[in-house]
């Protein structure tokens, strides 16, 4: 089956008489008596049926069984805090998502663990296996979109005895499947373009050995990581239409970062599929992403370019129905330029969506050759 069948289908096996998809379970406690782990469900901070039959879709998807997590940081806090022990040596992604290096920061390095981090593009972390538990990958990095060989870093890091995590958050599953290229975790922020709607937060882990799975579940029942029902109900019913709404984005993402590599007051243009390398990202992804980074003159080139759109909606996060931009060093932590702007790419007629940039561009100018 191809993916857009799988996704409509995922975790779903509808008997008759009953819905397509059953409603969320919303339970605290279960009727049970007796032996607890002889039942399906005892209490809900351990199970719940709605986890389990959207689990279920994501495992067919990611190719291995998968946990789901309250938001994508549960989700990675749950590989990077709970299989990690003092002594362990973690290689982080040092232009990786800024509160997942936070994390490492305050989190691992204060327990022993030590960190180490290398830029993503051209497969820096492979020089720092020496003596490493976990490999941290994010490809394509948020948010300057650098891409990496998952599956020649993978072959590396086995070697040098370290296991693989691959933050699959900005390509989703549909895009590429980081279990079938040798990670033994593929992390993803559900809350982002997996679920597409921008109502909520949800994260999951996929592992390729089952044996992995009982820590990270034990882990999330422990800390209390725990997605509430609906939310998990909501993200199973988003998945179906994931293929036709990444279809969508990609396409006007692609085209919007063409359209902005043609402009002389945008500069260094960011999307997979113009400024990273072709082969590999031919080789190993099957859809490029919804986000487009890119760098105006400066801060205040950027927000009256921000300003004056119209459509796209100022916002961070991306991945969602919505066209959304913002200007990034509005928040600190990310190393980019004054100027950079990262635009998500949303299901709107792509035509709209190119004449508004093109019209707030235009209007930065003006703003900018007024000041
Ligand atoms: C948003 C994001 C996360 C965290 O997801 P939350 O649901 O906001 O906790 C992790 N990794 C990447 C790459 C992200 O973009």
């Amino acid at each position: 089956m191809r993916d857009a069948t799988r996704v409509v289908h995922a975790g779903r096996s509808p008997r008759p008489g009953e819905p397509f998809l059953a409603g969320p379970v919303l339970a605290a406690p279960y009727v049970s008596a007796g032996d607890p782990s002889a039942q399906a469900h005892t209490y809900g901070r351990t199970s719940n049926p709605t986890w389990t039959a959207y689990e279920a879709a994501l495992g067919e998807l990611e190719g291995g069984p998968t946990l789901v997590f309250a938001s994508g940081m549960a989700a990675v806090s749950a590989v990077l805090l709970g299989t990690t022990r003092p002594g362990d040596v973690v290689v982080l992604p040092s232009d990786g998502y800024w509160t997942m290096r936070a994390t490492a920061r305050d989190q691992l390095t204060t327990r022993g663990v030590e960190v180490r981090s290398a830029p993503t593009a051209g497969g820096a972390q492979g020089g720092l296996l020496d003596g490493a538990s976990l490999l941290w990958l994010e490809t394509p990095s948020n948010p300057g979109l650098d891409v990496c060989d998952i599956a020649d870093l993978a072959r590396r890091a086995h070697a040098a005895g370290a296991r693989v995590a691959v933050d699959n958050t900005t390509a989703t599953v549909l895009g590429q499947t980081p279990l079938a290229l040798g990670a033994d975790y593929s992390v993803c922020a559900d809350t982002k373009a997996t679920t597409g709607h921008g109502d909520l937060l949800l994260g999951h882990v996929a592992v390729g050995d089952p044996d992995l799975l009982a820590p990270l579940a034990a882990w999330r029942s422990q800390v209390g990581a725990v997605p509430g029902p609906f939310e998990t109900w909501l993200a199973h019913r988003s998945l179906a239409t994931l293929d036709v709404r990444l279809r969508r984005s990609c396409a006007t993402a692609l085209a919007v970062a063409q359209a902005l590599a043609a402009r002389l007051d945008v500069g260094d243009v960011r999307h997979p599929g113009v400024h990273a390398d072709a082969e590999l990202v031919a080789r190993q992804m099957r859809a490029c992403g919804p986000i487009v980074s890119f760098s105006l003159a400066s801060a205040t080139a950027a927000d009256a370019f921000i300003d004056a759109l119209a459509l796209v909606l100022p916002a961070t996060s991306f991945g969602g129905v919505h066209s959304t931009a913002e200007r990034r060093a509005r928040w600190a932590g990310d190393d980019v330029a004054p100027g950079w702007v990262r635009f998500s790419a949303g299901l709107e007629d792509a035509e709209d969506v190119l004449a508004d940039l093109a019209q707030a561009l235009d209007a930065a100018q003006h703003a900018m050759a007024a000041a």
